[in-house]
C-alpha cells in the first residue's frame, strides 16, 4: 500500500506530485513517510524574551504583538523591520524578501505567535524571517513540531513545511496504528529494544515527547547502518571465498636475516603487530586485501618491505607502487639500501625510465631476477609482465582507485596479495565501513625518540618574527617549506600567490636557493624542482599543496603554511608531517588573517594542541562530516544515509555491525519471516539478496 504513487494522496495531485518528485525525490507514500523533518520546534511552551540567554537560542515560539514596521534600504538591499513585544520586553524582526506581502499581512495590536531562532546582535534579540501565525487561544498547547527542509523552487510554488506536515498527517491518519510493516528482523528489534518502525515513523513526524523522538531517530539510524553493514560484510565475504591467493607459509632466510642483522632499529610494537596480522592473512590461501593505516612517520615503508620479503622468501616477486615519481624514487632508494646486504635485486620503473633500461627491466621481471619492482603508474601498463607477482603494495591509497588496484591483480593467474597504505587516519569503525572491501590494520605508535613538532598560529603582523625564526633555522643548515593553498576553481590565482610568495622570499633571503612548485607546472618540471629541494641544493621550497603526499626530506625543520584557514585539518596534518623527520626540533607555523570565525579558530587550535593524527581526523570529521574525508569517495559504496552520521554514530555502527556479523556467521538464528524482511530491505536498498544457503 505504501508503494502507491504520491499523487493519489489527498492534497497532492498531478502537479504537486511532479514537484515533490523532482525537488525532493518523493515518489511514493513510503518516500513521503521517510522524508524526515530536519529539526523540531518546541511548541509545548511560550518563551519570554527575558528568558533568552547567551547569543543564540534554539528554535522557540514567542507570543506577542508587533509595535511598528519600517522599510529600510533601497532596491535589492531593501528590508522590512519590525519591533515585537511579549508585553514585557522588545525584540527586532527582519525580513529581506516578500516585503510588500508581509507588510500588508500583519498588523500592530493583534496577538501573534512567532517561531524562529533568535540571535543577539546589535544590542537586541533578532528574528530573521520567522514563521508567524495568529494566536488562537482555543488551541491547546502542542508538543514538538517538525520543520521540513525545502528547496527554493518549492517555496516559490507555495509548498511550505506546514503543507508537508499536513500531507504526512493525512497519510498517517489513514493508516491504522501498527499497520506499517516492520523493516528489521523481530529478533533484533526485541533484543536491542528498538522502537517498531510504525511507532518510529509516527514519532519522527509528530513526536509524543523529546524522548520518543530520540528513540525513533535511534531506531531509524540503526536500521540504515544495519543494512549498510550487512551489505558491505556480505560483499567482503563473497570476495574472500572467491579469490584465492598465494600461500606464503614460510618465514624464510631473507626475512629473518633482515630482521636480525640489517634493520637498524628495533621495530615498534605496532609494526610487529601489523606484520603478524599480514602474515596471518597470507598463510590462509585466500587473497589478502588489506588497508594499512599509519600516521605520517609511523614507519609504514619498513612494514611494506618486510611484507615483500615474505613474498621473495616464498619464491615470488613483489611490487611497490607510489603516486608520484619523486616518491617512487625515494622508495626505491631506501629499499635498495635495505635489500643490498640481502643480495636481492630492486629496480625502479617510472614514466621517465629510458627505453633500453625498460627492456632490461622487462627481461628481469620475466626471468625472475628482479625481486622487487618499485614504480609509479608505469607499473600497471600492459607491457609490464611479472614472472610471478606475489605481493603488491600501494602507497598513499587516495591517489589510486579501486579500478587501478584491480588492474594490478589482473596481471597474474593467482591474484597477488594487496597491501594499501595510507597516512590518512580514519577512526577504525569508520574505516571498516568506508573501506568495506578492505581489511584494516593500524600502526598506532610512532618510533621512539621523535620530538613533537612545535606548532604555532601566527598572523600577518607577526611576519617579521616568523621570518627571523626561519632565518635562524636556515643558518643552522636546515631547510624549509612554505606552502600556499591550492585554489581549484582558479588555478591562476594559486599560481599567482605561490609565485608572489616565491619572489618575496627570494627578496628577503638573498643568496639562498629557493625552489618553486605549483599546480600549473608540468610533472617533469615539478619533479625537477622537488629534486633540487630533496638534494639540499635549494634550501626553501615554495609550493602549493602538491607536496602533500609523502616526500621525505629529513633535513627540513620548518613548515610555514600560508592562509592556513583554507586547509582542512587532515591536510594540515599531512603537511606538518613533512617536517620532524630528523633528530632536530621542528616547527610548523600556521599563518592566518586576524579575523577568524569561531569554527576556524577551533580547527587551527586543534592543530596547535595535538599531533595525534587520529584525534585530528576525528575532530575533522566532526567539523566537516565524513563525506569530505579524503578517500571516502573512492570506496565505491553507495551509502545513502539519511539520518545516521558515520562520524557521530560510532556507537550505533558498532552494534549494527556486530549484529550483521552474527547473522552472517549463523550465530543469530532468524525466523523465516525475518529472513524475508532482510531480503526485502536489501533488495530495495542495494538491489541484492543474501545467499542464505551459504550461512550455516
Ligand atoms: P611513513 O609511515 O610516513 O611512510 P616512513 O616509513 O617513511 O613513514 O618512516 C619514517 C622514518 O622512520 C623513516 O626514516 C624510517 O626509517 C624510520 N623508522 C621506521 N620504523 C622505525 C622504527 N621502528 N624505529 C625508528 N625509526 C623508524
Ligand atoms: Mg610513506
Amino acid at each position: 500500500m505504501l508503494t502507491r504513487d504520491i499523487k493519489y494522496l489527498k492534497g497532492v495531485g498531478e502537479a504537486r506530485a511532479k514537484l515533490l518528485a523532482s525537488e525532493l525525490d518523493i515518489h511514493t507514500l513510503a518516500d513521503l513517510l521517510h522524508y524526515f523533518p530536519t529539526r523540531h520546534v518546541d511548541r509545548s511552551r511560550f518563551y519570554r524574551i527575558r528568558d533568552f540567554s547567551g547569543t543564540e537560542m534554539p528554535y522557540i515560539q514567542l507570543r506577542g504583538q508587533f509595535i511598528n514596521f519600517s522599510k529600510e534600504g533601497e532596491g535589492r538591499k531593501q528590508r522590512l523591520t519590525a519591533t515585537f513585544t511579549d508585553g514585557e520586553r522588545l525584540c527586532q524582526v527582519t525580513w529581506f524578501a516578500k516585503i510588500q506581502t508581509i507588510a500588508a499581512m500583519y498588523r500592530p495590536g493583534v496577538e501573534y505567535v512567532l517561531f524562529g531562532k533568535p540571535a543577539y546582535k546589535y544590542n537586541a534579540w533578532q528574528f530573521v524571517h520567522p514563521e508567524v501565525e495568529a494566536f488562537d487561544p482555543a488551541r491547546p498547547p502542542q508538543g514538538l513540531r517538525g520543520i521540513y527542509g525545502l528547496t527554493e523552487t518549492l517555496r516559490k510554488r507555495g509548498v511550505t513545511s506546514r503543507l508537508i506536515q499536513s500531507l504526512v498527517g493525512n497519510l498517517l491518519a489513514s493508516i491504522p496504528k501498527g499497520a506499517i510493516a516492520e523493516s528489521l528482523p523481530a529478533e533484533i528489534l526485541t533484543e536491542r529494544r528498538l522502537m517498531p518502525l510504525d511507532e518510529a515513523l509516527r514519532n519522527m513526524h509528530f513526536p509524543e515527547s523529546v524522548q520518543a523522538l530520540q528513540r525513533a531517530s535511534e531506531r531509524l539510524k540503526f536500521e540504515e547502518l544495519f543494512y549498510l553493514e550487512l551489505h558491505i560484510l556480505e560483499y567482503a565475504r563473497r570476495r574472500n571465498t572467491q579469490l584465492h591467493g598465494h600461500i606464503l607459509a614460510r618465514v624464510g632466510p631473507l626475512f629473518n636475516k633482515f630482521y636480525s642483522e640489517v634493520v637498524p632499529f628495533p621495530l615498534t610494537g605496532a609494526q610487529k603487530r601489523v606484520l603478524r596480522e599480514l602474515r596471518a592473512d597470507m598463510r590462509t590461501g585466500r587473497q589478502m586485501n588489506r588497508l594499512l593505516q599509519g600516521d605520517v612517520g609511523s614507519g609504514k615503508t619498513l612494514v611494506a618491505f618486510m611484507t615483500m620479503l615474505l613474498a621473495v622468501d616464498n619464491g615470488l616477486q613483489a611490487a611497490l607502487m607510489a603516486p608520484t615519481e619523486i616518491l617512487a624514487t625515494q622508495h626505491a632508494e631506501s629499499l635498495a639500501k635495505w635489500a643490498e646486504p640481502l643480495g636481492i635485486r630492486v629496480e625502479l620503473l617510472t614514466g621517465s625510465t629510458r627505453t633500453a633500461r625498460r627492456r632490461d627491466i622487462a627481461e628481469g621481471l620475466l626471468d625472475g631476477s628482479i625481486h622487487i619492482l618499485v614504480g609509479t603508474h608505469a607499473l600497471i601498463e600492459d607491457s609490464v609482465q611479472f614472472r610471478n607477482l606475489g605481493v603488491a603494495v600501494i602507497d598513499e591509497q587516495h591517489r589510486f582507485g579501486v579500478a587501478q588496484r584491480a588492474k594490478l591483480w589482473s596481471k597474474a593467474e593467482v591474484a597477488p596479495h594487496v597491501l594499501v597504505m595510507t597516512a590518512t587516519p580514519i577512526p577504525r569503525t569508520l574505516a571498516m565501513t568506508v573501506y568495506g572491501d578492505l581489511d584494516v590494520s593500524v600502526i598506532d605508535e610512532l618510533p621512539p625518540g621523535r620530538k613533537p613538532i612545535q606548532t604555532w598560529l601566527r598572523f600577518d603582523d607577526n611576519r617579521n618574527e616568523v621570518y627571523r625564526h626561519l632565518n635562524n633555522e636556515l643558518r643552522q643548515g636546515r631547510q624549509a617549506y612554505i606552502v600556499y593553498p591550492l585554489i581549484q576553481e582558479s588555478e591562476k590565482s594559486d599560481m599567482k600567490s605561490a609565485e608572489e610568495g616565491f619572489e618575496r622570499i627570494k627578496g628577503l633571503f638573498p643568496g639562498v636557493e629557493v625552489a618553486l612548485v605549483h599546480g600549473k607546472m608540468k610533472p617533469a618540471a615539478k619533479d625537477l624542482q622537488m629534486q633540487r629541494f630533496a638534494s639540499g641544493e635549494a634550501r626553501i621550497l615554495v609550493a602549493t599543496t602538491v607536496i602533500e603526499v609523502g616526500v621525505n626530506v629529513p633535513n627540513a625543520s620548518v613548515m610555514i603554511i600560508e592562509n592556513a584557514e583554507r586547509f582542512g585539518l587532515s591536510q594540515l596534518h599531512q603537511l606538518r608531517g613533512r617536517v620532524g623527520r630528523g633528530a632536530d626540533l621542528s616547527y610548523c607555523i600556521l599563518m592566518s588573517k586576524h579575523q577568524l570565525g569561531a569554527d576556524t579558530r577551533k580547527r587551527l587550535g586543534i592543530m596547535t594542541e595535538t599531533t595525534d593524527g587520529f584525534l585530528i581526523s576525528e575532530a575533522d570529521m566532526k567539523l566537516r562530516g565524513p563525506g569530505d574525508m579524503e578517500g571516502t569517495q573512492q570506496s565505491g559504496i553507495a551509502f545513502n544515509l539519511k539520518l545516521a552520521n558515520l562520524a557521530r554514530d560510532g556507537q550505533i555502527i558498532s552494534v549494527a555491525r556486530a549484529d550483521a556479523i552474527r547473522i552472517l556467521d549463523g550465530k543469530l538464528l532468524l525466523m523465516p519471516a525475518s529472513i524475508d524482511v532482510i531480503n526485502r530491505e536489501l533488495r530495495t536498498r542495494f538491489a541484492k539478496e543474501i545467499d542464505w544457503g551459504r550461512i550455516s
